[in-house]
């Protein structure tokens, strides 16, 4: 039989560091990443055979747990079409007309196949429209790995500990000013010394790269005020949140409370989309206004473009999501996300670990350590002062039990609709040995 081992030494002779992705080589929490061979519904199953409760959902797409039926038949009739074709089609029309109708700010979008991809449409965009270098984005946050947003990026960047990334340029470095999540005080300097040269504040609607870290009230209602003082754009990265915190992601959320503002005047200009977007198959989106979104080519002067744009195939697998993503779903992730979050936090209580739990909608995780337990994390540089030890011991004793967390202490928890109370019951009964691993200094 092939051993996780053994397919990781196979791996790492051809690709670099074992993987296709840096976070998924377990480098924080040491091991053998398990190589897995099929997933179905709340479960993934190893080259060993054997099977885990999964929290990773494929870093977010698997809100209705993996391999929905209804979403592979979909996709394999429409592989039996024809895989690609370069050319536009009606589906793609109705997965953008499904994101327009859940995200009225996104009158117009253009389909991409990487979240990569739509962040960087979107800086484009707001570089082309005000003819302004700079670009502030938040310590923590991630979006994406082109070269200008890697600056003090959060998720494989944070949990590798690397200021950034060789390989970009002082000059492109230099283009996007870096600040403290949640600090307004730092907005408003930034703006104040450089307003007339800033295209846009991008920003994740609720960050979730660092760890899962809450906006504080009304801070992107405030994001909104002063990018418009200063005729900056707003972007809204809802990559990760987008229709997973909600049926019209963290955008319907927002909506529902606006922080004091009249209609939509907290609203970005600018709306990125991926992961549950495209169901599990590469689908990224970038949205806005029909006055910004004209920008782009054809219509306008900004360039963007895809071999591969609006694939066939992967649009089947995130027009079927999307369609199949109902209230029950979503009433179903926020009752999974709500019992694990109250049961983590029970448990680690109870085994006398400290620590916070933090959520943003069905978002969460777990900051570990004293000085997150009392202060709580508001910014990049608390979130890296948690005692990330706690995690790995915590996250080695659930893997042996069969639950399948991310591997890495700066990633949020994904639930998803699939996780029956079985599934949940497995992972219940994995925490109280995992939580007094994590204990164990
Ligand atoms: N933005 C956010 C908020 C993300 O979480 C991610 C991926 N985790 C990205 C952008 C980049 O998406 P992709 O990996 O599809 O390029």
């Amino acid at each position: 039989m092939l051993t996780n081992h053994d397919a990781f030494a196979r791996a790492a002779a051809v690709i670099p560091g074992g993987v296709s992705s840096p976070v998924r080589a377990y480098g924080s929490v040491g091991g053998d990443p398990r190589f897995l061979e099929s997933a179905r519904g709340p479960y993934v199953v190893d080259v060993e055979g054997r099977e885990y409760v999964d929290l990773v959902a494929s870093w977010g797409p698997a809100i209705l747990g993996h391999a929905h039926p209804e979403v592979v038949d979909a996709v394999q009739r429409a592989a039996a079409r024809g895989l690609s074709f370069g050319a536009p089609t009606v589906a793609e029309v109705e997965l953008a007309e499904e994101i327009v109708r859940r995200v009225p700010v996104v009158e117009r979008l253009r389909l991409v196949s990487t979240g990569t991809e739509a962040t960087m449409t979107a800086v484009r965009l707001a570089r082309g429209i005000t003819h302004r270098p700079l670009v502030v984005k938040f310590a923590g946050c991630y979006h994406g790995h082109s070269d200008g947003l890697l600056a003090a990026a959060g998720s494989g960047v944070a949990t590798a500990g690397l200021p950034g990334s060789a390989g970009v340029t002082e000059a492109t470095a230099g283009e996007t000013l870096v600040l403290p999540y949640n600090d307004l005080d730092a907005v408003q300097a930034a703006f104040s010394a450089h307003g007339h040269r800033i295209a846009a504040v991008i920003t994740e609607a609720q960050p979730a790269n660092m760890g899962v870290v809450p906006s504080l009230p009304d801070f992107n209602g405030e994001l909104r005020r002063i990018t418009a003082a200063h005729g900056a754009l707003l972007i809204w990265d809802e990559v990760l949140t987008g229709f997973r915190v909600g049926p019209s992601g963290w955008w319907g959320i927002e909506a529902a409370s606006p922080a004091g503002l009249p209609g939509w005047a907290w609203a970005p200009d600018l709306v990125t989309f991926g992961k549950v977007v495209g169901g599990g198959l590469p689908v990224a989106a970038v949205g806005g206004p029909a006055a910004v979104m004209e920008h782009l080519a054809p219509l306008g002067p900004v360039y963007q473009a895809g071999t591969l744009s609006g694939n066939p195939v992967a649009v089947a697998a995130g027009l079927t999501t999307l369609r199949l993503a109902d209230d029950a779903v979503y009433r179903r992730l926020d009752e999974v996300a709500d019992t694990l979050r109250a049961e983590v936090h029970a448990a680690l209580d109870r085994a006398g670990v400290p620590h916070r739990v933090q959520h943003a909608g069905n978002l969460f995780s777990v900051f570990w350590g004293e000085r997150a337990a009392e202060d709580g994390v508001l910014t990049y540089t608390q979130a890296k002062a948690q005692d990330t030890a706690s995690y790995t011991r915590f996250f080695h004793a659930m893997l042996d039990a069969g639950v399948a967390l991310p591997p890495s202490a700066f990633e949020a928890w994904f639930v998803t609709a699939a996780h029956d109370d079985t599934a949940v019951t497995r992972i219940l009964d994995a925490l109280p040995a995992a939580a007094d691993a994590a204990a164990r200094a």
